[in-house]
């Protein structure tokens, strides 16, 4: 059995409504393929569903990103505070803007960014601080909220690996002054193509980040600022309009494979191997990522059994050659480190089969010398 890390077949179940989509958008009398009733209807719809003030369709997570943080005005001599261990956006839309990034280092279990060590990061400088949802695990947003709100700076929640997410009753995206969403084809709502959104409670902040999204545009060739081409693609808005539907229930698949995952790994902690914490509060199932002593011998343990595991960021960000430029000199981030050389990221995508669940499970408990009947 060979089990591919990413579902060779995402979009089987609505492949021919994509094809009628692309048909109907395609000769539609009034020829409109970016930013029409497509995407308004689906913003709309994410809207409403979050019970968000506005949702902001735009060309990825990473724009939106930096339209957030546009809108908000950071700029050159700003900080922001991000994760010591993340993807590379994080950390690149601060310096796009030629502000500063701040790396504060994460909990070594759930591997988001310690609230502790996100407010020991914070100086005169610092205009905003954005924690990361991390494969599994939600930040801790009431922490956030409480250290924004005590310091005076903003709060942009990357929520892009955790649409669907709820943490004590409130959606991911929610949390923050504003978030964003990825549907870059891994995420969790990932379609078949480029897209992102922001989602925010503010509708000034919503005001302008539409605007930004179209070039700075006001009202049609009249701009008051400087933006940026971010549009959405109405084939793609009336595509993830039809499968946000079906959104739950590939959710729920998701987390029943991961429940089943940390049930069987959690004996394995002493072992070496360290699933997430279980529960559905705060989680998102978007990677299932195990902390690993001997990871690249888990790796080659699996894939010579047929399953393919991934490693997500070999370096923390401020090891990266592209930013240690803002790494200050001395300054370490222990647990990023460790994570980096611990972290495996297995299979956990809503199209896996039982069989295959059940076959990747016991080749992990195998691994760690722990059969099934023990
Ligand atoms: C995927 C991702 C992004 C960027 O989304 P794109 O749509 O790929 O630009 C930003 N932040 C995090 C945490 C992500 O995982």
């Amino acid at each position: 059995m060979t089990v591919p890390f990413f579902p060779p077949d995402l979009f089987e179940d609505d492949r021919q409504q994509l094809m009628d989509l692309v048909h109907d958008i395609g000769t539609a009398p009034e020829q409109r393929f970016l930013l029409g009733e497509h995407t308004a209807r689906f913003e709309e719809a994410l809207r409403d569903s979050l019970g968000a003030a506005d949702v902001v369709a735009c060309s990825s997570g990473t724009s939106a990103l930096t339209l957030v943080l546009h809108a908000m005005g950071i700029g050159p001599g700003d900080e922001v505070v991000v994760p010591a261990y993340g993807c590379a956006p994080l950390a690149n839309t601060v310096a796009g803007l030629r502000a500063t990034p701040v790396f504060a280092d994460i909990d070594p279990w759930t591997i988001v960014a310690d609230p502790d060590q996100v407010e020991r990061s914070i100086t005169d400088r610092t205009r905003a601080i954005m924690p990361a949802h991390m494969f599994s695990v939600m930040a801790d947003m009431p922490r956030m909220s409480e250290i924004a709100r005590r310091h005076g700076v903003r709060l942009v929640e990357d929520s892009a690996v955790a649409q669907g997410g709820v943490l004590d009753g409130r959606p991911a995206g929610t949390w923050g002054e504003a978030g964003v969403f990825s549907f870059v084809q891994v995420k969790t709502f990932g379609t078949a193509g480029e897209g992102g959104a922001v989602v925010t409670m503010n509708p000034e902040l919503a005001r302008t980040v539409r605007s930004l999204r179209n070039h700075g545009q006001r009202e049609r060739f009249v701009y008051p600022r400087t933006g940026y081409n971010s549009r959405f693609d109405e084939v793609l808005a009336a595509f993830q309009l039809h499968r946000l539907r079906g959104f739950p229930d590939l959710l729920e698949r998701r987390a029943r494979i991961a429940d089943h995952y940390t049930e069987r790994f959690t004996p394995l902690a002493e072992r070496g191997v360290l699933p997430p914490p279980p529960g559905r509060n705060g989680r998102c199932f978007y990677v299932y990522s195990l902390l690993v002593e001997e990871r690249d011998e888990l790796k080659r343990y699996l894939a010579d059994r047929g399953i393919e595991s991934h490693v997500y960021y070999p370096l923390p960000l401020p090891h990266q050659a592209a930013f240690t430029r803002f790494a200050p000199a001395g300054r370490r981030w222990p647990h990023a480190e460790s994570a980096s050389r611990r972290q495996l990221a297995i299979p956990v995508h809503p199209r896996l089969t039982d069989a295959q669940v059940e076959h990747i499970a016991d080749t992990v408990c195998a691994y760690a010398g722990l059969s099934r009947s023990r």
